[in-house]
């Protein structure tokens, strides 16, 4: 495999993404890392939604956060929910207004096409090179590796019981397992 050629392809396709994000941002007056965490919001679960996971995911400051957060909270697409069991932590939750402006989103949109573009075998191929890829690269970087849910190794699947967290030890519903967690863990660990 030609690594530079890889690279290219890589590089290409991020700046596509990084220049529609901006021109989405100029539209809705926001900075790309501003929709990039709204919509991060948008993707993770109630073990990530919070200012932590935030900074984590991004690798930011938690100065930077804020101010991301400040932004998003003042123009309305984003809420503080208290965490019921704990007070000290706050829960962000998207909006209405903030799923239609996730809706509306062109790179979102841009994803969508791009892939209907492939047949459904390639999709499925591309997509889970890609997850294998980033979480390789997370390991050899000791990064947090912040996976969708139905992969990771907590994740049992009880039959007629649910869908179960072993790490927390709570239920899942189907909407969660297609979440991003921070707690992720993948299945060779
Ligand atoms: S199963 Fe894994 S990814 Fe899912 S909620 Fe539990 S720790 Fe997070």
């Amino acid at each position: 495999m030609n690594a530079e050629l890889f690279y290219d392809y890589i590089e290409r396709i991020s700046c596509f993404f990084r220049s529609e994000i901006r021109l989405a941002g100029i539209e809705y007056d926001l900075h790309p890392i501003q929709l990039n965490a709204l919509y991060f919001l948008n993707r993770c679960n109630r073990y990530s939604d919070t200012h932590q996971g935030v900074s984590e995911y991004f690798g930011l400051t938690k100065g930077t956060v804020s101010q991301t957060l400040k932004t998003l909270e003042n123009k309305g697409l984003i809420t503080k929910e208290q965490d019921k069991q704990d007070g000290r932590v706050f829960h962000l939750k998207v909006t209405e207004e903030g799923e239609k402006l996730i809706e509306s989103f062109l790179p979102t949109q841009t994803g969508k096409r791009a892939l209907k573009t492939l047949d459904d075998e390639t999709q499925t191929q591309l997509v889970e090179s890609l997850r294998q890829l980033l979480q390789s690269m997370q390991k050899s970087n000791e990064m947090k590796l912040f996976g969708i849910c139905r992969t990771c190794r907590f994740n049992q699947n009880r039959g007629k019981a649910g869908i179960f967290c072993e790490l927390t030890q709570e239920s899942l519903s189907r909407t969660d397992i297609g979440l991003i967690c921070r707690e992720y863990e993948c299945q060779e660990a």
